[in-house]
């Protein structure tokens, strides 16, 4: 993405649109079409996750790669339209016009009917398409600084709580339409120069105290197991999909469906038997597991600038392990996902890899 700096206050403006792929509009890598799938709340349905997984295996290369957003999306697509249609006839796809703007991460402990409720009244408002697709919608304490956030009922503005005006659905796309109305080409409200302040003001309240992002709390009820970077199988996602499909409840209820988080991670009703299930799944259930805090970029063959493999590299490490700390590892100087805090890095340079621990 090509970008320019804003002088001179340090901001920056975009020199064209943000170009966030969807199932319509897909990405061109290097190892072919990209399309992103949006997962509100990364909520599945055991159907849901089936056809994924058949999607990857027909016309992907195989495998569903969660994102940081707690989407999913597929590489090296043979037939884009195909994928598009599958993903449309399976539910995943309800808009069109809004399906690059349907980034709503929710808590574990949020109920999913909250998650739908936002999903459907955003597809319902036109003006709402206009949205960068790097605008982000939170439920709870996701762990994630989003656009406009609920917590506690509380309305939050790229963390900056808002007095006056409720944290409902009407409130946070009341705050989405604000922000399109004040913003020219900022794609967060982190971006606008006062945007909390502008935004709140617009709906006629007041910026109140700034709330770090919290960690999201497990609810009692649910096992969660970590996927080794982020990569699923068609083979774990029918795993998880009959473990959503042991459930009792209505569709939508808890423990009928899976949720992925943004820590790449998967969160299912806890049954017994469902976290064996999990591990003999090749799902990571174990905190204290080498797995743990490993991530890595594309890498390989899907970046272009890539000059390795960093997926099958860091796989192979993995069972040598010998730090504590979170490790990253990257194609290139990028270091494109970095995670925050403090991570050793292992970088791929032409002479092999560097492990960088500033
Ligand atoms: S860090 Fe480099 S190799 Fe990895 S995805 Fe980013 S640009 Fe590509």
């Amino acid at each position: 993405m090509t970008i320019r700096d804003f002088p001179p206050d340090g901001r920056t403006a975009r020199t064209r649109p943000d170009a966030c792929p969807g199932t319509i509009q897909v990405h061109q890598a290097a190892d072919g079409p990209l399309a992103r799938v949006r997962t509100p709340g990364g909520i599945l349905t055991a159907p849901q996750l089936r056809e994924l997984a058949g999607c990857a295996r027909d016309l992907g290369s195989g495998v569903i790669e969660l994102t940081s957003r707690a989407n999913v999306q597929v590489r090296g697509l043979r037939d884009p339209a195909a994928f598009a249609a599958r993903i449309a006839e399976a539910g995943l796809r309800p808009s069109v016009t809004h399906e690059r703007v349907r980034n709503i991460v929710a808590a574990p402990s949020v109920d999913g009917a909250l998650v739908a409720e936002l999903d459907r009244s955003l597809c319902a408002r036109p003006e709402l398409a206009g949205l960068p697709g790097r605008f982000l919608f939170a439920l709870g304490d996701t762990g994630l600084a989003a656009d406009v956030a609920s917590v506690g009922g509380r309305l939050l503005l790229a963390g900056h709580e808002v007095d006056g005006v409720p944290g409902t659905v009407d409130g946070l796309l009341a705050a989405a339409a604000a922000f399109l109305r004040l913003r020219t080409d900022e794609w967060r409200v982190s971006e606008l120069a006062d945007g909390p302040a502008r935004i709140a003001a617009e709906l006629g309240g007041t910026p109140g105290a700034y709330r770090p992002p919290r960690p999201p709390e497990r609810p009692a009820g649910l096992v969660e197991a970590l996927v080794p970077l982020g990569r699923l199988t068609p083979g774990q996602a029918l795993a998880l999909a009959g473990l959503a499909g042991r459930a009792t409840g209505s569709p939508g209820s808890p423990g009928s469906e899976v949720r992925l988080s943004p820590r790449r991670t998967v969160l299912v009703a806890d049954r017994p038997g469902a976290g064996d299930a999990l591990e003999a799944a090749g799902l990571v259930t174990d905190p204290d597991s080498p797995w743990a805090g490993v991530t890595a970029c594309a890498g390989r063959p899907g970046c272009a600038r890539a000059l390795a493999d960093v997926r099958a590299d860091a796989a192979r490490w993995v069972p040598r392990r010998h730090t504590g700390l979170p490790v990253h590892w990257a194609g290139c100087e990028r270091q494109c996902g970095l995670p925050a805090g403090r991570v050793v890095r292992m970088v791929a340079t032409a002479n092999g890899y560097e492990e960088r621990h500033q």
